[in-house]
């Protein structure tokens, strides 16, 4: 959605059909209402971005609307980086969790039923600073999706010199590409589910496991670990620890998602290689593959997956385990990984 007088003038050279500019309201809800309006009938899901947001990255626009899809409602945030302090009249009255607070960002996206309701219930409260507010109020649950610190809204003069230092960043000057390996094991058992790759195959036997043992997340979690030098998912979610048994590895890549953001690195690509004699994995390479790159915000480009079986040698070639090997590769900041 673009809305505002500058744009007006350039609608010409953004059109190509597909865009429409619309008049800026006096306030953010007042313009998000206007665009909202303006949206043609057919469009499942809204994404509200800032202008003022031009250094995005295309796996946190991703990372929105695969969640919003998913569960109606999503923001782009990065943790808080400093000790937040609640204070009346110059006095500090608290020191809050700074774990538990999340910087809002956009893109903010929503199912286009989700962002209806919202604002045709409190669309009327202009003070509020985002519509993920009113989401919120209309009792919707919105998610949080890591996002970059580079994804900085241009507020202020020294904004814009942060913005051309990243904006040099990304020609590549200060960023390594770093490489990270993961590997992973588990027995296949009988009863149950085989969840592979965050998706679940019908299957007779499944991964025997703390967690829901699925291979590819677990070696591409560890990989993606490994190119920031952050140690391995066992170390955040040890078997031994009984709050995450049975638990979705699909949590356990939120987590590695969120450390790639607080290292103000940003994963590029993975690469895994299943080794499994059972099931046979090549029919189901395209939904494997759909279900990784989700997983990890990733355009699908940037994601490969293959099978190999293992001739029929070992545990493995008596379809007694499966195996994953992983690797990633990240772009990090040069002062972040010295
Ligand atoms: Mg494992």
């Amino acid at each position: 959605m673009l809305t505002g007088e500058n744009l007006k003038e350039r609608g010409p050279l953004l059109s190509g059909g597909k865009v429409k500019v619309v008049e800026g309201g006096d306030t953010r809800l007042g313009s998000v209402l206007n665009g909202f309006r303006a949206l043609s009938g057919d469009l499942e899901v809204v994404a509200v971005h800032d202008g003022a947001r031009p250094l995005v990255s295309p796996a946190t626009i991703r990372g929105t609307f695969t969640e919003a899809l998913a569960s109606g409602a999503a923001v782009a945030a990065v943790l808080a980086k400093d000790t937040l302090k609640e204070a009346v009249g110059g006095i500090v009255e608290a020191t809050p969790d700074r774990a538990r607070f999340w910087q809002a960002q956009t893109p903010q996206t929503y199912r286009r039923d989700v962002l209806a309701d919202a604002l045709e219930r409190f669309g009327s409260e202009r003070d509020a600073t985002d519509e993920s507010q009113l989401v919120e109020k209309a009792g919707h649950k919105v998610r949080i999706v890591p996002s970059s610190y580079d994804n900085l809204k241009i507020t202020t003069p020294e904004d814009l010199v942060i913005a051309e230092a990243l904006m040099k960043d990304r020609t590549g000057s200060s960023l390594d590409t770093r490489a990270g390996f993961g590997y992973d094991i588990h027995r296949l058992v009988e009863g149950r589910p085989m969840v592979i790759s965050g998706t679940t195959l019908e299957h007779p036997k499944g991964p025997q496991g703390h967690s829901d043992g699925d291979v590819v997340l677990h070696a591409a979690s560890d990989a993606v670990l490994g190119a920031i030098g952050a140690g391995e998912i066992g170390i955040a979610f040890p078997p031994s620890d009984p709050r995450f048994k049975g638990i979705s590895s699909r949590r356990i890549v939120e987590f590695v998602l969120e450390r790639v953001s607080e290292a103000g690195a940003e994963l590029i690509s993975l690469d895994v290689t299943i080794v499994a004699e059972e099931p046979k994995i090549k029919p189901h390479y395209a939904a494997l593959k759909a279900s990784l790159a989700s997983a990890f915000s990733l355009p699908e480009g940037r994601v490969n997956l293959k099978a190999k079986s293992n001739e029929g040698l070992d545990a493995i070639g008596r379809g007694e385990a499966i195996a994953c090997y992983a690797a990633a590769s990240l772009r990090v900041p040069r002062s972040a990984a010295p």
